[in-house]
């Protein structure tokens, strides 16, 4: 045993500058959690492509990241077009010559329960929470095989491992995209390639805000952490399983819910 302070094989390089020039494409960078995330991925010296519809949400997300000494650069684009987004990818990858790490972090509640639910609620929370994910991730992974280096990040949720009332297509969707991270992994692992899924629990967001007060503070009777999430705890968590160290991470959902479903 040893308890020396040498570096280990895993530790930071630091200034290597095939790892501080790396490309991450966040998708729902607009706000809330995708906000954080790419905030956090350029404060750790990646290259951030914004993604989100809203173009003047996105620039003041690039803004800030460039005001704080990080590269960053926004696309808007519109998730619920599959192809679009697939294209988007292309684009980012040949511009900057790879593509290294993709967060697909947009997704969007249609809730009701399922005798009420619409053909086009379901429809529309499938395409934007998972079929636009497939699209990304197969686009992504084609350029990630040439970098022989690759980390794709995909939101799920906890309501996808568990199911919730009211959500049948956001649950669904979710729980189909933990069934393709966990296949990509499978099939990319060799190649230098992890795909993990980040599950949140309740994070404070506009998609939470719409909550009544009587159901948050029901739920949060329910979290032994007593609070909601802040969209910077999943950053965090995203920051690492989209690093070098997590190089033997893969396949993982980590659920990041404050201990409400353990
Ligand atoms: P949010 O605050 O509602 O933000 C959603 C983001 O997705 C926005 O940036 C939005 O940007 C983007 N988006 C939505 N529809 C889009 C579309 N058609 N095309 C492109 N971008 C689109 O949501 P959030 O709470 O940060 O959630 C982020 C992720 O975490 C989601 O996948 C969500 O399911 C998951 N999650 C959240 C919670 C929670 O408690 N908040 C819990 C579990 C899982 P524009 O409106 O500008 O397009």
């Amino acid at each position: 045993m040893t308890d020396t302070l040498a570096p280990c094989a895993s530790a930071p390089r630091g200034k290597d500058p095939a790892i501080e020039r790396r490309v991450a494409i966040v998708t729902g960078a607009s706000r809330g959690i995708g906000k954080a995330i790419a905030l956090r991925l350029a404060r750790d010296g990646r290259h951030v492509v914004a993604v989100a519809r809203n173009a003047e949400a996105l620039a003041e997300v690039v803004s800030a990241i460039t005001a704080a000494g990080g590269s960053a650069e926004a696309r808007s684009c519109d998730l619920a077009d599959a192809a679009s987004y697939a294209q988007l990818v292309e684009e980012v990858a040949s511009a900057h010559g790879r593509l290294d790490i993709l967060v697909n972090n947009a997704g969007i509640t249609r809730d009701g329960l399922i005798l009420r639910m619409s053909d086009d609620d379901f429809d529309t929370v499938l395409s934007v929470n998972l079929r636009s994910c497939f699209a990304g991730c197969r686009a992504a992974s084609r350029h990630m095989l040439r970098g022989k280096w690759g980390r794709i990040v995909n939101l799920g949720s906890v309501s996808g491992i568990s199911g919730n009332a009211g959500q049948a297509n956001y649950a669904a969707a979710k729980a189909g995209v933990i069934g393709l991270t966990k296949t990509i992994a499978q099939e990319l692992g060799s190649k230098g390639i992890t795909a993990n899924v980040i599950a949140p629990g309740f994070i404070s967001t506009d998609m939470t805000d719409a909550l009544p007060q009587m159901v948050k503070d029901k739920a949060i009777e329910h979290i032994p952490v007593r609070r909601f999430g802040t969209p910077d705890d999943i950053a965090s968590a995203c920051a690492y399983i989209s690093s070098d160290e997590a190089g033997y991470l893969t396949g993982h959902v980590l659920v990041v819910d404050g201990g409400m479903t353990m």
